[in-house]
């Protein structure tokens, strides 16, 4: 997920996260269709919708929606919060990358109710994914 950040960057990133009720197994990346990617972004509705029905066919579904911000910090936009709201995906998770410092990438995991509260959740990610996301 962070290396998908840091190898789109200056663009934005976008993809999900697929596993149980809180834990996700595996990262999928969607592209990004929004035609201003480096402010925004936009999942392919394609690639979403067969990710969902791979997730279905393993008994999975779509626990956290991931995107990343180049230039801000890794809590949703006005424009994600009524995005998510729009789109009735407020069921999963938002998790979003910061890479204001690229070297010292910030994850956070978010959740938006249809009121347009955000609220956050603590997550941990393992080890491994923080070595393969360091970079020197
Ligand atoms: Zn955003």
């Amino acid at each position: 997920m962070i290396s998908h950040a840091l190898n789109t960057d200056p663009d934005e990133c976008c993809g999900i996260l697929i596993g149980d009720t809180d834990h996700a197994e595996e990262a999928k990346r969607i592209q990004n269709t929004h035609p201003t990617p480096i402010r925004r972004y936009e999942m392919d509705p394609v690639a979403l919708a067969r990710a969902e029905s791979e997730a279905d066919a393993k008994g999975l579904k779509i626990v956290a929606i991931y995107h990343s911000h180049t230039h801000s910090q890794a809590y949703p936009s006005q424009t994600d919060v009524n995005n998510a709201v729009q789109s009735w995906w407020t069921e999963p998770y938002y998790v979003l990358i910061s890479l204001v410092e690229k070297n010292r990438p910030v994850v956070r995991a978010f959740r938006i109710s249809e009121d347009f509260t955000v609220t956050e959740t603590p997550i941990t990610t393992d080890g491994d994914q923080y070595i393969e996301t360091t970079r020197t």
